[in-house]
């Protein structure tokens, strides 16, 4: 007989209504293009099976992994076509798993157009480098013939600072639209989530939005239009009161100035939930705020229940997670909010 695993005391909430409308906003924002949807490092750590279903079901047709590992997920989910590796083939034993799954790489030099060649060719992308110096094509290898042996779908290049009002988001669309000219291919796109709102200049015939899908907000332009989707909650696994005096976690970073009724919950920097959080997160039950006592621990929260004399052990918290004020709080990057959460939670399907 099986045995089953009990529940788990951490779970990510995810709101696959929203998820739906935030790429639905963001295909109908890039005007006469489609948006694809980055779904790399586990869809931004909201987790793979949940997202990219719903992301299909709600009209997108291009995925975009960043490494050959990511791919076998994918690959019992939505057709390989659809399915572009932004890594690109390192060396043949990568080009061959391309060939073998029928899903694309993205070629980001001569040296990977070779390999590509070599290990029989077809249907690719192609990433230009316009000025970000990361990963790429360099604009001056535009000239070169093996380019012109590539049956290319997305021309694509990526915005370094489309998050700011910049004259470099321009130069960058001059550099791609050159790059489009000199090469031949049947779609080109330009725009990441931040680069969809700068205007049908950029958007090709592709946007390839990530974090605003997951319920980023780079630009203010999409605060109205995208929703959160993801909602980390923990359960209360002990309450306590403690005393005037006394301390509360590691190195007692904080210490009570009057009676406190406290409790711990099963999260901690193992999690994501990481020591930024000390003493500033806050976390909610039955809509009272909950604000975390002291230092975050490896499993480990302790949260201020003083206030909220109802709330219990065994009851669930919810983390107030919202990106774009979550990251003001704590000095982490919308994206790392995210990509930080971890294989613990529980994430229904
Ligand atoms: C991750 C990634 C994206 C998505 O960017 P967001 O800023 O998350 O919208 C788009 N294009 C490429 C090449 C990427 O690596």
């Amino acid at each position: 007989m099986a045995i089953d695993l009990p529940p788990a005391a951490l779970r990510l909430r995810i709101d696959k209504e929203a998820l739906a409308a935030n790429w639905q906003a963001l295909d109908d924002l890039s005007g006469s293009a489609s948006a694809a949807a980055a779904v790399k490092a586990d869809a931004y750590g909201i987790g793979v099976p949940q997202v990219v279903p719903a992301l299909q079901q709600a009209g997108c047709r291009n995925f975009l992994v960043a490494h050959w590992s990511e791919v076998p997920d994918l690959l019992g989910l939505i057709e390989p076509d659809s399915i572009s590796v932004l890594h690109g083939p390192m060396n043949s034993a990568e080009a061959e798993f391309a060939q073998a799954t029928g899903v694309k790489p993205v070629i980001n030099s001569i040296g990977q157009a070779r390999i590509w060649l070599d290990a029989g060719g077809g249907r690719c992308d192609l990433m230009v480098d316009t000025g970000m110096n990361r990963l790429g094509l360099p604009m001056s290898d535009l000239g070169s013939e093996w380019l012109q042996s590539l049956d290319i779908d997305v021309l694509m290049s990526h915005l370094a600072s489309a998050d700011e009002d910049t004259e470099f988001n321009d130069t960058q669309r001059r550099r791609w639209n050159d790059a489009c000219i000199a090469i031949p291919h049947l779609r080109s796109s330009l725009a990441n989530s931040a680069g969809i709102v700068l205007g049908r200049e950029f958007h090709g015939e592709l946007t390839r939005p990530g974090l605003s899908l997951y319920g980023g907000i780079p630009r203010s332009e999409l605060s109205t239009r995208i929703r959160q989707v993801a909602y980390p909650q923990a359960a209360i696994m002990q309450v306590r009161t403690i005393d005037a005096g006394d301390g509360v976690g590691y190195n007692s970073t904080f210490v009570a100035s009057s009676q406190m009724r406290i409790g711990t919950i099963a999260i901690g920097y193992a999690d994501g939930y990481l020591r930024c959080w000390s003493g500033k997160g806050t976390l909610s039950c039955a809509g009272k705020a909950l604000r975390v006592l002291g230092r975050v621990s490896m499993d480990m929260t302790v949260i201020d229940l003083t206030h909220a004399p109802s709330v219990k052990e065994g009851d669930w918290v919810e983390a107030e997670y919202s990106l774009r004020d979550a990251s003001a709080i704590s000095g982490l990057s919308q994206y790392e909010l995210l990509t930080l959460l971890g294989q613990r939670f529980s994430r229904a399907s």
